[in-house]
Protein backbone atom coordinates (compact mmCIF):
# COMPACT_ATOMS: atom_id res chain seq x y z
CA UNK A 1 0.00 0.00 0.00
CA UNK A 2 1.66 3.47 -1.12
CA UNK A 3 1.47 5.85 2.09
CA UNK A 4 1.89 9.61 1.94
CA UNK A 5 5.18 11.05 2.52
CA UNK A 6 5.12 14.02 4.42
CA UNK A 7 6.66 17.45 5.00
CA UNK A 8 8.75 18.01 1.98
CA UNK A 9 6.00 19.31 -1.64
CA UNK A 10 8.17 17.63 -5.02
CA UNK A 11 8.51 21.16 -6.54
CA UNK A 12 8.53 24.36 -5.52
CA UNK A 13 5.00 25.95 -5.14
CA UNK A 14 3.96 28.85 -6.84
CA UNK A 15 5.08 31.91 -5.79
CA UNK A 16 1.97 34.99 -5.54
CA UNK A 17 2.53 37.55 -7.98
CA UNK A 18 4.15 40.15 -6.75
CA UNK A 19 2.09 43.09 -5.53
CA UNK A 20 1.85 46.27 -3.87
CA UNK A 21 5.29 47.90 -5.42
CA UNK A 22 3.74 51.12 -4.41
CA UNK A 23 3.58 50.29 -0.61
CA UNK A 24 6.32 50.71 2.14
CA UNK A 25 9.22 48.28 1.59
CA UNK A 26 8.77 44.95 2.87
CA UNK A 27 12.84 44.50 3.59
CA UNK A 28 14.31 45.66 6.81
CA UNK A 29 14.77 50.15 6.58
CA UNK A 30 17.76 51.73 7.66
CA UNK A 31 16.32 52.96 11.58
CA UNK A 32 17.00 57.00 9.72
CA UNK A 33 14.93 55.78 6.54
CA UNK A 34 12.29 54.35 8.80
CA UNK A 35 12.00 57.49 11.35
CA UNK A 36 11.72 59.40 8.07
CA UNK A 37 8.99 57.44 6.74
CA UNK A 38 6.95 57.75 9.55
CA UNK A 39 7.57 61.54 10.57
CA UNK A 40 6.10 61.60 7.00
CA UNK A 41 3.07 59.59 7.84
CA UNK A 42 2.25 61.85 11.02
CA UNK A 43 2.57 65.10 9.48
CA UNK A 44 0.09 63.43 6.79
CA UNK A 45 -2.44 62.99 9.52
CA UNK A 46 -1.99 66.15 10.91
CA UNK A 47 -2.40 67.82 7.48
CA UNK A 48 -5.65 65.78 7.45
CA UNK A 49 -6.36 67.85 10.84
CA UNK A 50 -5.46 70.59 9.60
CA UNK A 51 -7.49 70.36 6.76
CA UNK A 52 -10.49 69.25 8.83
CA UNK A 53 -9.84 72.16 11.38
CA UNK A 54 -9.87 74.73 8.10
CA UNK A 55 -13.05 73.08 6.57
CA UNK A 56 -14.72 74.01 9.74
CA UNK A 57 -13.64 77.34 10.26
CA UNK A 58 -14.65 78.49 6.60
CA UNK A 59 -18.16 76.65 7.26
CA UNK A 60 -17.99 78.92 10.41
CA UNK A 61 -17.72 82.29 9.13
CA UNK A 62 -20.42 81.43 6.47
CA UNK A 63 -22.74 80.57 9.11
CA UNK A 64 -22.06 83.71 10.93
CA UNK A 65 -22.52 85.38 7.28
CA UNK A 66 -25.58 83.60 6.99
CA UNK A 67 -26.99 85.05 10.65
CA UNK A 68 -26.90 81.80 12.85
CA UNK A 69 -23.83 82.51 14.72
CA UNK A 70 -22.02 85.94 16.10
CA UNK A 71 -18.01 86.39 15.32
CA UNK A 72 -16.72 84.97 18.25
CA UNK A 73 -17.38 81.17 17.46
CA UNK A 74 -15.44 81.12 13.99
CA UNK A 75 -12.58 83.44 15.89
CA UNK A 76 -11.99 81.51 18.50
CA UNK A 77 -12.61 78.04 16.28
CA UNK A 78 -10.04 79.56 13.89
CA UNK A 79 -7.33 80.57 16.70
CA UNK A 80 -7.78 77.17 18.62
CA UNK A 81 -7.46 75.08 15.10
CA UNK A 82 -4.22 77.44 14.26
CA UNK A 83 -2.76 76.94 17.79
CA UNK A 84 -3.35 73.36 18.02
CA UNK A 85 -2.17 72.77 14.82
CA UNK A 86 1.22 74.84 15.25
CA UNK A 87 2.02 72.90 18.42
CA UNK A 88 1.43 69.55 16.60
CA UNK A 89 3.23 70.57 14.04
CA UNK A 90 6.14 71.35 15.60
CA UNK A 91 6.40 68.24 18.22
CA UNK A 92 5.55 66.28 15.08
CA UNK A 93 8.18 67.73 12.53
CA UNK A 94 10.90 68.69 15.29
CA UNK A 95 11.24 64.98 16.45
CA UNK A 96 9.49 66.15 19.89
CA UNK A 97 6.80 63.52 20.14
CA UNK A 98 9.04 60.75 19.24
CA UNK A 99 10.08 60.61 23.11
CA UNK A 100 6.17 59.72 23.81
CA UNK A 101 5.04 56.04 23.72
CA UNK A 102 2.79 57.41 21.22
CA UNK A 103 4.84 59.18 18.81
CA UNK A 104 1.38 60.46 16.42
CA UNK A 105 0.60 61.81 19.75
CA UNK A 106 -3.15 60.47 18.48
CA UNK A 107 -4.20 60.77 21.88
CA UNK A 108 -3.70 64.58 22.74
CA UNK A 109 -4.71 65.48 18.83
CA UNK A 110 -7.83 63.59 19.52
CA UNK A 111 -8.52 65.30 22.85
CA UNK A 112 -7.41 68.68 21.28
CA UNK A 113 -9.98 68.16 18.56
CA UNK A 114 -12.77 66.98 20.11
CA UNK A 115 -12.25 69.15 23.29
CA UNK A 116 -12.64 72.30 20.57
CA UNK A 117 -15.28 71.07 19.18
CA UNK A 118 -17.07 70.71 22.79
CA UNK A 119 -16.24 74.28 24.00
CA UNK A 120 -17.81 75.23 20.39
CA UNK A 121 -21.04 73.27 21.87
CA UNK A 122 -20.98 75.69 24.64
CA UNK A 123 -20.19 78.85 23.13
CA UNK A 124 -22.31 78.41 19.97
CA UNK A 125 -25.19 75.93 20.65
CA UNK A 126 -27.51 77.52 17.76
CA UNK A 127 -24.57 75.32 15.44
CA UNK A 128 -24.19 72.92 18.56
CA UNK A 129 -25.18 70.05 16.45
CA UNK A 130 -22.98 70.11 13.39
CA UNK A 131 -19.77 70.72 16.00
CA UNK A 132 -20.75 67.20 17.77
CA UNK A 133 -20.87 66.04 14.17
CA UNK A 134 -17.23 66.38 14.42
CA UNK A 135 -16.66 64.71 17.17
CA UNK A 136 -17.47 61.58 15.54
CA UNK A 137 -15.21 62.27 12.86
CA UNK A 138 -12.18 62.99 15.41
CA UNK A 139 -13.15 59.73 17.29
CA UNK A 140 -12.83 57.07 14.49
CA UNK A 141 -10.16 58.52 13.00
CA UNK A 142 -8.34 58.21 16.02
CA UNK A 143 -9.18 54.61 16.88
CA UNK A 144 -7.43 53.91 13.54
CA UNK A 145 -4.22 54.41 15.54
CA UNK A 146 -5.36 53.25 19.31
CA UNK A 147 -5.64 50.18 20.64
CA UNK A 148 -9.31 49.17 22.85
CA UNK A 149 -7.06 49.50 25.94
CA UNK A 150 -6.99 53.03 24.89
CA UNK A 151 -9.62 53.61 23.13
CA UNK A 152 -11.14 53.26 26.04
CA UNK A 153 -10.68 56.08 28.40
CA UNK A 154 -10.85 58.55 26.10
CA UNK A 155 -14.47 57.63 25.05
CA UNK A 156 -15.23 58.08 29.01
CA UNK A 157 -13.65 61.32 28.85
CA UNK A 158 -15.17 61.98 25.43
CA UNK A 159 -18.70 61.43 27.14
CA UNK A 160 -18.13 63.19 30.01
CA UNK A 161 -17.28 66.42 28.67
CA UNK A 162 -19.91 65.92 25.97
CA UNK A 163 -22.29 65.42 28.99
CA UNK A 164 -20.50 68.56 30.61
CA UNK A 165 -20.86 70.61 26.95
CA UNK A 166 -24.40 69.91 26.83
CA UNK A 167 -25.55 70.95 30.48
CA UNK A 168 -23.44 73.75 30.21
CA UNK A 169 -24.90 75.10 27.14
CA UNK A 170 -27.36 78.15 27.35
CA UNK A 171 -29.59 75.94 25.14
CA UNK A 172 -29.85 72.66 23.68
CA UNK A 173 -27.56 72.29 20.72
CA UNK A 174 -29.07 73.18 17.60
CA UNK A 175 -28.85 72.70 13.94
CA UNK A 176 -29.08 75.98 12.08
CA UNK A 177 -32.09 75.91 9.72
CA UNK A 178 -33.69 79.63 10.39
CA UNK A 179 -32.84 80.64 6.76
CA UNK A 180 -32.56 78.77 3.54
CA UNK A 181 -28.61 79.99 3.59
CA UNK A 182 -28.57 78.57 7.11
CA UNK A 183 -29.94 74.94 5.88
CA UNK A 184 -27.95 74.75 2.67
CA UNK A 185 -24.53 75.53 4.93
CA UNK A 186 -25.60 72.87 7.68
CA UNK A 187 -26.00 70.62 5.03
CA UNK A 188 -22.66 71.54 3.30
CA UNK A 189 -21.65 70.96 7.01
CA UNK A 190 -23.33 67.16 7.37
CA UNK A 191 -22.13 66.48 4.05
CA UNK A 192 -18.39 67.38 4.24
CA UNK A 193 -18.80 65.52 7.45
CA UNK A 194 -20.13 62.03 5.90
CA UNK A 195 -17.06 62.27 3.48
CA UNK A 196 -14.74 62.83 5.96
CA UNK A 197 -16.09 59.56 7.57
CA UNK A 198 -15.49 58.10 4.05
CA UNK A 199 -12.24 58.72 4.31
CA UNK A 200 -11.68 57.17 7.58
CA UNK A 201 -13.27 54.26 6.67
CA UNK A 202 -11.10 54.23 3.05
CA UNK A 203 -8.24 54.64 5.23
CA UNK A 204 -9.01 51.71 6.96
CA UNK A 205 -9.67 49.57 3.84
CA UNK A 206 -6.54 50.45 2.51
CA UNK A 207 -4.99 49.53 5.93
CA UNK A 208 -6.53 46.09 5.13
CA UNK A 209 -4.95 46.10 1.31
CA UNK A 210 -1.95 46.53 3.13
CA UNK A 211 -2.28 43.64 5.62
CA UNK A 212 -3.19 41.85 2.42
CA UNK A 213 -0.36 42.37 0.47
CA UNK A 214 1.89 41.97 3.10
CA UNK A 215 0.59 38.41 3.94
CA UNK A 216 1.13 37.66 0.31
CA UNK A 217 4.33 38.90 0.24
CA UNK A 218 5.66 37.36 3.27
CA UNK A 219 4.03 34.19 2.08
CA UNK A 220 6.08 34.48 -1.02
CA UNK A 221 9.07 34.88 1.27
CA UNK A 222 8.66 32.01 3.16
CA UNK A 223 8.48 29.58 -0.21
CA UNK A 224 11.64 31.10 -1.40
CA UNK A 225 13.33 30.54 1.85
CA UNK A 226 12.30 27.02 2.03
CA UNK A 227 12.99 26.46 -1.72
CA UNK A 228 16.63 27.84 -0.99
CA UNK A 229 16.43 25.90 2.04
CA UNK A 230 15.42 22.56 1.02
CA UNK A 231 16.42 22.22 -2.77
CA UNK A 232 20.17 21.43 -4.40
CA UNK A 233 20.57 24.56 -6.41
CA UNK A 234 22.06 22.87 -9.26
CA UNK A 235 19.27 19.94 -10.29
CA UNK A 236 16.38 21.20 -8.36
CA UNK A 237 16.09 18.29 -6.50
CA UNK A 238 15.60 17.84 -2.84
CA UNK A 239 19.25 18.17 -1.26
CA UNK A 240 20.39 16.26 1.20
CA UNK A 241 19.28 17.57 4.78
CA UNK A 242 15.64 17.87 2.91
CA UNK A 243 16.00 14.12 1.73
CA UNK A 244 17.30 12.74 4.99
CA UNK A 245 14.14 15.11 7.03
CA UNK A 246 11.53 13.46 5.05
CA UNK A 247 13.10 9.97 5.74
CA UNK A 248 13.09 10.61 9.07
CA UNK A 249 10.00 12.31 8.85
CA UNK A 250 8.21 9.40 7.43
CA UNK A 251 9.66 6.75 10.29
CA UNK A 252 8.36 9.05 12.91
CA UNK A 253 4.79 9.16 11.32
CA UNK A 254 5.13 4.89 11.52
CA UNK A 255 5.38 4.53 7.23
CA UNK A 256 7.42 1.56 5.93
CA UNK A 257 9.43 3.30 3.03
CA UNK A 258 11.33 2.35 0.97
CA UNK A 259 14.60 3.86 -0.47
CA UNK A 260 16.62 3.36 -3.81
CA UNK A 261 20.52 4.76 -3.76
CA UNK A 262 20.99 5.49 -6.86
CA UNK A 263 24.80 6.54 -8.22
CA UNK A 264 25.74 7.58 -11.78
CA UNK A 265 27.78 4.66 -13.69
CA UNK A 266 31.37 5.42 -13.99
CA UNK A 267 30.47 9.72 -14.12
CA UNK A 268 34.45 10.43 -13.62
CA UNK A 269 34.74 9.67 -17.52
CA UNK A 270 31.64 11.55 -18.42
CA UNK A 271 33.32 14.83 -17.35
CA UNK A 272 36.58 13.61 -18.40
CA UNK A 273 35.28 12.62 -21.70
CA UNK A 274 32.91 15.54 -22.52
CA UNK A 275 33.71 18.58 -19.76
CA UNK A 276 32.53 19.66 -16.36
CA UNK A 277 29.86 21.70 -17.75
CA UNK A 278 28.07 18.18 -19.43
CA UNK A 279 28.65 16.58 -16.67
CA UNK A 280 26.27 19.21 -14.72
CA UNK A 281 23.61 19.13 -17.57
CA UNK A 282 23.62 15.59 -17.35
CA UNK A 283 22.98 15.21 -13.71
CA UNK A 284 20.26 17.47 -14.34
CA UNK A 285 18.47 15.52 -17.18
CA UNK A 286 19.28 12.98 -14.98
CA UNK A 287 17.30 13.95 -12.00
CA UNK A 288 13.98 15.30 -14.61
CA UNK A 289 13.45 12.12 -15.82
CA UNK A 290 13.85 9.88 -12.69
CA UNK A 291 10.76 12.70 -11.46
CA UNK A 292 8.72 11.36 -14.55
CA UNK A 293 9.21 7.87 -13.19
CA UNK A 294 8.19 8.87 -9.89
CA UNK A 295 4.46 8.93 -7.99
CA UNK A 296 3.55 12.19 -6.21
CA UNK A 297 4.11 10.91 -2.76
CA UNK A 298 7.89 9.46 -4.04
CA UNK A 299 10.77 12.02 -3.40
CA UNK A 300 13.99 12.40 -4.42
CA UNK A 301 17.23 14.23 -3.41
CA UNK A 302 21.02 14.58 -4.37
CA UNK A 303 22.83 12.60 -1.12
CA UNK A 304 26.18 14.01 -2.45
CA UNK A 305 28.03 14.30 -6.23
CA UNK A 306 26.52 12.04 -8.50
CA UNK A 307 24.39 10.17 -5.99
CA UNK A 308 21.12 10.38 -5.40
CA UNK A 309 18.41 9.17 -3.03
CA UNK A 310 14.98 8.26 -4.05
CA UNK A 311 12.30 7.88 -0.89
CA UNK A 312 9.38 5.59 -2.43
CA UNK A 313 6.14 6.12 -0.12
CA UNK A 314 6.27 1.99 -0.36
CA UNK A 315 6.39 -0.73 1.69
CA UNK A 316 5.90 -3.44 -0.91
CA UNK A 317 9.24 -4.01 -1.80
CA UNK A 318 8.18 -5.31 -5.29
CA UNK A 319 6.33 -1.97 -5.79
CA UNK A 320 9.78 -0.41 -4.94
CA UNK A 321 11.74 -2.82 -7.10
CA UNK A 322 9.23 -1.84 -10.28
CA UNK A 323 10.01 2.16 -9.53
CA UNK A 324 13.78 1.63 -9.47
CA UNK A 325 13.64 -0.62 -12.58
CA UNK A 326 11.54 2.28 -14.04
CA UNK A 327 14.01 5.15 -13.26
CA UNK A 328 17.15 2.98 -14.69
CA UNK A 329 15.16 2.20 -17.76
CA UNK A 330 14.61 5.81 -18.56
CA UNK A 331 17.71 6.93 -17.54
CA UNK A 332 19.35 4.45 -19.93
CA UNK A 333 17.01 4.94 -22.96
CA UNK A 334 17.34 8.79 -22.60
CA UNK A 335 18.51 10.39 -25.72
CA UNK A 336 21.82 11.63 -24.15
CA UNK A 337 23.24 12.34 -27.35
CA UNK A 338 21.03 15.43 -27.77
CA UNK A 339 23.57 16.65 -24.76
CA UNK A 340 26.85 15.42 -26.02
CA UNK A 341 27.73 13.49 -28.82
CA UNK A 342 28.49 9.87 -27.78
CA UNK A 343 26.97 10.44 -24.69
CA UNK A 344 25.14 7.38 -23.14
CA UNK A 345 24.46 7.13 -19.16
CA UNK A 346 23.49 4.84 -16.78
CA UNK A 347 22.38 4.25 -13.06
CA UNK A 348 23.42 1.81 -10.49
CA UNK A 349 20.63 1.65 -7.96
CA UNK A 350 20.53 0.09 -4.54
CA UNK A 351 16.93 -0.89 -2.89
CA UNK A 352 15.89 -1.48 0.36
CA UNK A 353 12.58 -1.23 2.09
CA UNK A 354 12.28 -0.83 5.90
CA UNK A 355 12.19 -3.60 8.24
CA UNK A 356 10.59 -4.01 11.65
CA UNK A 357 12.31 -1.79 14.15
CA UNK A 358 15.39 -0.52 11.61
CA UNK A 359 16.93 3.03 12.19
CA UNK A 360 16.65 5.28 8.98
CA UNK A 361 21.00 4.29 9.17
CA UNK A 362 20.43 1.04 8.85
CA UNK A 363 18.00 1.10 5.83
CA UNK A 364 20.32 3.81 4.21
CA UNK A 365 22.91 1.22 5.13
CA UNK A 366 21.40 -1.68 3.35
CA UNK A 367 20.89 0.34 0.60
CA UNK A 368 24.32 1.14 -0.14
CA UNK A 369 25.16 -2.57 0.78
CA UNK A 370 22.97 -3.25 -2.84
CA UNK A 371 24.40 -0.42 -4.63
CA UNK A 372 27.90 -1.51 -4.25
CA UNK A 373 26.71 -4.62 -5.40
CA UNK A 374 24.82 -3.59 -8.37
CA UNK A 375 28.52 -1.74 -9.18
CA UNK A 376 30.11 -4.76 -8.67
CA UNK A 377 27.76 -7.18 -10.93
CA UNK A 378 28.47 -4.98 -13.60
CA UNK A 379 26.33 -1.39 -13.11
CA UNK A 380 23.20 -0.49 -15.21
CA UNK A 381 21.16 -2.54 -12.73
CA UNK A 382 19.01 -2.38 -9.55
CA UNK A 383 19.82 -4.76 -6.64
CA UNK A 384 17.49 -4.73 -3.44
CA UNK A 385 19.29 -5.33 -0.24
P1 LIG B 1 31.21 4.56 -10.53
O1 LIG B 1 30.50 3.93 -11.69
O2 LIG B 1 32.01 3.56 -9.78
O3 LIG B 1 30.30 5.31 -9.68
O4 LIG B 1 32.23 5.55 -11.19
P2 LIG B 1 32.26 7.09 -11.06
O5 LIG B 1 33.25 7.63 -12.02
O6 LIG B 1 30.86 7.61 -11.24
O7 LIG B 1 32.64 7.32 -9.55
P3 LIG B 1 33.61 8.33 -8.86
O8 LIG B 1 33.13 8.42 -7.43
O9 LIG B 1 35.04 7.93 -9.08
O10 LIG B 1 33.39 9.70 -9.56
C1 LIG B 1 32.28 10.51 -9.33
C2 LIG B 1 32.43 11.66 -10.25
O11 LIG B 1 31.29 12.52 -10.17
C3 LIG B 1 33.63 12.53 -9.92
C4 LIG B 1 33.10 13.89 -9.77
O12 LIG B 1 33.87 14.86 -10.44
C5 LIG B 1 31.75 13.82 -10.43
N1 LIG B 1 30.84 14.79 -9.87
C6 LIG B 1 30.40 14.86 -8.60
N2 LIG B 1 29.59 15.96 -8.47
C7 LIG B 1 29.55 16.59 -9.68
C8 LIG B 1 28.92 17.76 -10.16
O13 LIG B 1 28.22 18.47 -9.45
N3 LIG B 1 29.11 18.08 -11.47
C9 LIG B 1 29.89 17.33 -12.28
N4 LIG B 1 30.01 17.71 -13.54
N5 LIG B 1 30.48 16.23 -11.84
C10 LIG B 1 30.34 15.85 -10.57
MG1 LIG C 1 29.64 8.02 -6.48
MG1 LIG D 1 29.31 7.04 -9.91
Amino acid sequence: MPHRLQSVPPFPPVPFPAAGSHLPPTAPEEPGARALRRRGERMRMLRMSVASYAIDALLLFLLHAAGAVGLLPPVVYLLGGALAGGAFFLMLNRGWSERFADPYLTGPQMLTASGLQLAMVVLAPAVGVLSISIVFIVFAFSALRLTPRQVVPLWAVISLGLALAIGLAEQAPALPVATRWQAALSAVWLSMAIGRCAVVGLYGASVRQLLGTRNRELAQAQNQLHTLATRDELTGALNRRAILGALDDALQAGARPSVALMDLDHFKLVNDNHGHLVGDTALRRFVLGAVRSLRADDRIGRYGGEEFLLLLATSEPATALAIAERVRRAVSGEAWSDVAAGLHITVSIGLATLREGETAEQLLQRADEALYRAKAEGRDRVVAG
